[in-house]
């Protein structure tokens, strides 16, 4: 498999469909937006005008879009264009409802599918460390293993279709709530009279700690390369937090799950962008707790 169409070149998947065409592979790229066919091309992707354009010839499509909605409207689309058997690679982050269908779509034309959304974030994209948690039959994850190597680092095969989103869900669920955990003892911890440094140093090293602490500590000072260093620039933005915890809320109400931490976070999210901060790093939410800004 050498040829592979790319879909949707925004923020992610641009830097994935360089690291591709890196790699060796040849890449066509589409993305609605002119703006990022071009960005793609001084990449090296070879840009196409339409989708159609980009998927003839293609051994595989990856696809990396906004939303639920624009997943399955394109696989509607790319099961029209693309003959049995091309493997169909989703890495956007969706609703597993949503997932299921693409993979449905898939089945009927005989195309092997796997889910796969990515943990890394715009960093780990454009180094080719992303977290790659799969959905999918044994030999569709087999066939996409290859492909997603070249764009990270970590390649999880979580169960069958939708398993991947499913993994997804459940680990933004735990970032939220801890980033905010951490932000809630940050603020407690400054009327106290505590050094950020002085926390950071004991739970750091104690039963508090967490990723969201130790890797992406929402204060200046204690780990220099998080977005509080730099004016919480993203990273992560709020929007796409708030956007995981909504689809965490949806799986939960589906499913008959309990999570109220879960809609907690997303309440506190949804309270933060609405004072318009969704462009924000997600760990900025310690602003908002601390009372100095939304
Ligand atoms: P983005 O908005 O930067 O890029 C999405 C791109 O898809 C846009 O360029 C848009 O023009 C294009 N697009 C939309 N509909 C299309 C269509 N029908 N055909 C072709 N192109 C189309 O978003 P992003 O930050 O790259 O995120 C993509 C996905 O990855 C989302 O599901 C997001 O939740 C997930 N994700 C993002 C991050 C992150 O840090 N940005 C981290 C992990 C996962």
């Amino acid at each position: 498999m050498r040829n592979i169409a790319f879909i949707g070149l925004g923020n992610m998947g641009l830097p994935m469909a360089a690291n591709l065409t890196r790699a060796g592979y040849a890449v066509k790229g589409f993305d609605l937006a002119e703006a990022s066919r071009r960005a793609a091309a001084a990449e090296g992707v070879t840009a196409a005008a339409t989708l159609e354009a980009a998927v003839a010839g293609a051994d595989a499509v990856v696809t990396m879009l906004p939303k639920g909605e624009h997943v399955v409207a394109v696989h509607g689309d790319l099961v029209k264009l693309v003959p049995e058997g091309t493997l169909l690679i989703d890495c956007s982050t969706v609703d597993v409802a949503s997932a299921r269908k693409a993979h449905g779509l898939a089945a009927a034309l005989r195309c092997l599918s796997v889910d796969a959304p990515v943990s890394g974030g715009t960093g780990g994209a454009k180094a080719a460390t992303l977290t790659f948690m799969c959905g999918g039959s044994q030999a569709a994850f087999a066939a996409a293993t290859p492909i997603l190597e070249t764009m990270g680092r970590k390649i999880v095969h979580c169960g069958g279709a939708g398993a991947g989103q499913a993994a997804k869900i459940c680990n933004n669920m735990i970032l939220g709530i801890s980033m905010i955990a951490v932000s809630e003892a940050f603020v407690l911890g400054e009327r106290l009279g505590l050094s950020h440094q002085a926390l950071f140093d004991v739970a750091s090293t104690s039963s508090g700690q967490c990723w969201a602490l130790t890797s992406y500590c929402p204060v200046p000072g204690p780990v220099p390369t998080t977005p509080a260093n730099s004016g919480y620039r993203p990273g992560f933005a709020a929007a796409l937090m708030l956007k995981d915890l909504k689809l965490a809320r949806e799986a939960a109400s589906a499913s008959g799950a309990m999570t109220p931490l879960g809609a907690a976070a997303a309440g506190l999210y949804e309270t933060f962008i609405t004072g318009g901060s969704g462009d924000r790093d997600f760990s900025a939410i310690v602003e908002m707790l601390r009372g100095g800004g939304t």
